[in-house]
């Protein structure tokens, strides 16, 4: 089977003074990670690094290209994501570093493993926000 990018609800992100530039990013195709003036950058987005919280933190574009850390296939979401079940909740490793969750979309159930090469897409509404998940990079494993 495969998952589609359309069976998952765009769910209307909460959006705060901290997040508001990340969310910016993703609305114009950009994925921003909080960067560390101390060299490194983290997930998720906050106001401190979690390891120097004296250091500047700045958001800053990586290159979208990760690949699969841990997952799962859900057969029983709740609320807006049971309709799309089955869906994929993983765990993405940025190659910069930092670990994302998120939903693997456009990928075969065959295809799936961990340490899969993917990429980031952006789903959105209306322009105004959207919402980061990864899918196979091209020609990765089919
Ligand atoms: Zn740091």
């Amino acid at each position: 089977m495969t998952f589609d990018t359309d069976r998952l609800p765009l769910v209307v992100p909460d959006i705060d003074d901290v997040t508001a530039p990340y969310w910016a990013g993703a609305a114009r195709g950009e994925l921003l990670v909080p960067w560390c003036a101390a060299g490194h950058h983290f997930w998720i987005p906050r106001s401190f690094c979690p390891d120097h919280p004296e250091a500047a933190v700045t958001p800053a574009q990586v290159s979208g290209l990760a690949v699969i850390y841990s997952f799962t296939v859900i057969h029983n979401g709740e609320g807006q994501f049971a309709p799309a079940a089955p869906y994929v909740l993983a765990y993405v490793e940025l190659d910069e570093g930092p670990r994302v969750m998120t939903n693997i979309v456009d990928c075969e159930e065959r295809e799936l493993r961990i340490g899969l090469p993917v990429e980031v897409v952006f789903h959105g509404d209306d322009g105004s926000w959207a919402i980061p998940r990864f899918r196979p990079q091209d020609g990765s494993s089919r």
